[in-house]
């Protein structure tokens, strides 16, 4: 359990958040991890030094503006043509934009879907096939609540994670019998995390503290009971914790899956 000695993944946006804890999660459990992400130097160096001094050896740092199709693709093309290739792709860089759909500019929307849609549609495409050729292979996607049920002024982001839901269950079909048992097989989940302790939630905390005149803790606590039941957020380690489960052979045949991981939300 917990040995990805040997594979190879790439995390999508994982210079911080939910990404770069699933990277730190799957380094030390022994694989070799690539990071992803529009980040500052800084923050570029940093994640690179945290997963160095976990592993061994610096890790790569790609760097498409997953906004642009051409630089997915190129990303995705070198990946698939690499000897070594990709035994894990976790697609988990996203955007949200928040606000009334009747303002939803197509330029939002454009982005809010290359980013959290056709960005893994792209890298699926091109990364299965060679999995599926090794008897190997493992894509998980960090979708959302938001790919199971949807929330008033989150159209675009709903839209893109249903998507991605959807997508999912059809690539994990087209691969279900990829391997066997004794490989590992090839399987594509989607994770749905509820409300979770990362920078994305900064702008709608502090929008709910300006409508309620009211401290960023108290803001937190009005949204949590507004949706998640728990009343408790998720943290990052909770989540690559599943992710790094997903990938174990012994869950050759979890595949086609939207695991919500959300406090109840989607229970009621
Ligand atoms: P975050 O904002 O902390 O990190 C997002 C990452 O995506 C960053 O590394 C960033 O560089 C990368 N990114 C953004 N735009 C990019 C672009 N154009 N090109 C390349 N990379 C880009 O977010 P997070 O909270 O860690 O979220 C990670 C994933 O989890 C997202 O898909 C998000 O939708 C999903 N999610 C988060 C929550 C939550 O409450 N935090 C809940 C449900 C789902």
């Amino acid at each position: 359990m917990d040995d990805l000695a040997g594979r190879r993944v790439l995390v999508t946006g994982s210079t911080q958040g939910i990404g770069l804890e699933i990277a730190r999660t799957f380094a030390r459990a022994g694989a070799t991890v690539m990071l992803h992400g529009l980040a500052t130097p800084e923050q570029r160096q940093a994640a690179q030094a945290e997963i160095a001094a976990i592993g061994g050896a610096e890790p790569i740092v790609h760097e498409a503006d997953l906004r642009q199709e051409l630089q997915v693709v190129a990303l995705a093309q070198a990946l698939a043509d690499a000897s070594e290739g990709i035994d894990i792709l976790v697609n988990n860089a996203g955007i949200q934009r928040t606000g009334p759909f009747a303002d939803l500019e197509p330029a939002t929307w454009h982005d809010v879907i290359a980013i959290n849609l056709t960005a893994p549609y792209l890298l699926m495409r091109h990364l299965l096939p060679p999995m599926a050729a090794r008897g190997f292979g493992r894509v998980v996607n960090i979708a959302s609540v938001h790919g199971l049920v949807a929330s008033a002024g989150k159209a675009a982001y709903v839209a893109a994670k249903h998507g991605l839901v959807g997508l999912s269950k059809a690539a994990a079909l087209e691969y279900a019998d990829a391997g066997s048992a004794m490989t590992g097989g090839v399987t594509v989940n989607c994770i749905c995390p509820g409300w979770t302790d990362t920078a994305i939630l900064a702008p709608q905390i502090a929008a709910r503290a300006g409508i309620l005149g009211v401290d960023p803790d108290a803001a937190l606590r009005d949204l949590l009971a507004e949706k998640q039941p728990s009343k408790r957020m998720s943290q990052t380690s909770e989540i690559a914790a599943l992710a790094l489960w997903l990938c174990q052979p012994l869950a050759h045949n979890m595949t086609g899956t939207a695991i919500a991981m959300d406090g109840g939300w989607t229970a009621q």
